[in-house]
């Protein structure tokens, strides 16, 4: 393979960001292959059996020995795992050592979800995550990577930073992956070479203020702000945090690091304190290029809580009632923990403990997806949406098929053939005890009910 050459001004910049020695390191780094890595859903209770070794940081995240095909391993597609790179997980450990209470979160550049899905298993039952993204078709994959988690806890919209504005305070956490220069991809990704120049990079550094100029005013009293980016040079990175501290009151935070982990702190000083920022280097990390900071709103800032809403009016969403709620969960099997909605004659749960915030955030947000969707009621039957299949909710009352590795394949290529000893009616495929999807069986013709949009074509 030929050495990836890298822009003169770039290399410029790196060399006065790390000196001569580690800028060798470095540009040594740019020229190896990156590690593939996962992080696997906690919720779905499965570990793949390739060789793996632990990412320090991250009790969920391993690196492979080996980069396999996800696409012929049924539980990628079950949501069993997300394949990301390993500096990106480090936002697990800011949370768990920071203990950062659960709430209400909001990943305002999500797409295509690897945050996101971080943040979902964090908050567990705990907490609900507006994921966001601005650009319509990255939307889209957003939805199909919550969908796949599982865990129903995500709110997925398509708005551009300054629809949020009538939610300023709202958040006890907001996540800002932002769009940048790309620095840190170099080595992945050929376009951000060559997309790259000093101007882009100023370009970049005045979107990003824009994003944050909204963002920070999103966070609530004693709530936390993280901003992330994929690149190295100062102007996206420590003078986003100076940006930050004059626009609005923020109070430092450090995180605990180990030193055998090699992550590089940088200082901010600023008028309200000394700032600190995470840089992960790929000379010195087995990651991509990667910066990451934290800030605390100060408990005198303003707070929203979501209030009442009386009666809840939306152009397409309809709240059912209580004895609609309950009449759902006895037909489903399900506890009395969800609030049910219906669009488009489907019906859609998620967590009661949300619904108020979940109500207030419709009324100004273009939603895309939320909770699980269950399916439809036709006549007394229940059609299950494949949402349904993929989520953590109990499906008591299905049968269940489980199919081996071929079998599984043919299921997500769509295959409708029918197997011996399939039952009939609704059926719920599984792969190592992980569901796929459904299939009707109707004894002389089966449907196969997975997304055709979904289906593998290998
Ligand atoms: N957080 C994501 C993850 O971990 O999978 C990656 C996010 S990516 C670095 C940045 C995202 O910001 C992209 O999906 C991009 O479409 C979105 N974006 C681009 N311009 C934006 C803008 N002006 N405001 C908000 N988001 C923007």
């Amino acid at each position: 393979m030929s050495e990836i050459q890298l822009p003169a001004d770039f290399e410029s910049q790196m060399l006065a960001l790390l000196g001569k020695q580690d800028f060798e390191n470095f540009k040594a780094a740019i020229n190896r292959t990156p590690r593939t890595a996962i992080r696997l859903n906690p919720a779905k209770n499965f570990s793949p059996s390739w060789p793996k070794n632990p990412i320090p940081w991250s009790k969920q995240g391993f690196f492979l020995e080996e980069r396999p095909s996800f696409t012929l391993d049924p539980a990628f597609h079950a949501g069993a795992y997300y394949v990301q790179e390993a500096s990106s997980m480090f936002i697990e450990h800011i949370l768990k050592s920071l203990e950062i209470p659960k709430g209400v979160y909001l990943d305002l550049a999500a797409a295509p979800g690897g945050k996101s899905t971080l943040l979902s298993s964090y908050l567990g039952n705990e907490g609900l995550l507006v994921a966001n993204e601005v650009i319509q078709t990255r939307a889209q994959i957003l939805k199909e990577n919550a969908v796949k988690w599982g865990l129903g806890n995500i709110a997925v919209t398509n708005n551009d930073p300054d629809h949020f504005e009538p939610l300023e305070g709202f958040f006890d956490l907001v996540l800002v992956d932002a769009p940048c220069s790309g620095e840190g991809m170099f080595r992945k990704d050929p376009q951000a070479r060559e997309e790259w120049s000093l101007d882009h990079v100023t370009l970049c550094a005045s979107r990003q203020k824009r994003i944050m100029d909204k963002a920070g005013a999103l966070v609530k009293g004693s709530g936390y702000l993280i901003y992330s980016t994929c690149t190295f040079n100062e102007q996206e990175n420590e003078a986003m945090i100076r940006f930050l501290t004059e626009e609005f009151a923020f109070e430092p935070v450090r995180i605990s690091l180990d030193s055998d982990w090699k992550i590089v702190e940088t200082e901010v000083e600023t008028p309200d304190g000394k700032f600190f920022g995470y840089r992960f280097f790929p000379h010195l990390v087995e990651g991509e290029g990667f910066f990451i900071t934290v800030l605390k709103r100060p408990e005198s800032a303003s707070s929203q809580e979501p209030g009442r809403i009386k009666d809840f009016k939306h152009s397409v969403l309809k709240s059912l009632g209580e004895k609609e709620d309950k009449t759902i969960e006895a037909e489903l099997g399900l506890d009395g923990s969800g609030k049910y909605y219906s669009l488009n004659d489907s019906i859609f749960r998620i967590n009661r403990e949300f619904f108020r915030h979940f109500e207030r955030i419709s009324q100004h947000l273009s939603l895309r997806y939320f909770g699980v969707e269950l399916g439809k009621k036709q006549k007394n039957d229940w059609i299950p949406s494949h949402e349904w299949a993929l989520s953590v909710l109990p499906k008591s009352g299905f049968a269940t098929f489980k199919l081996d590795l071929d079998q599984a394949l043919d299921f997500l290529r769509k295959n409708e053939s029918i197997l011996p000893d399939l039952p009939t009616g609704w059926v719920l495929m599984t792969y190592l005890g992980l569901p796929l999807g459904w299939v009707k069986n109707l004894g002389n013709r089966l449907n196969n009910y997975y997304p055709k949009d979904w289906r593998i074509r290998m």
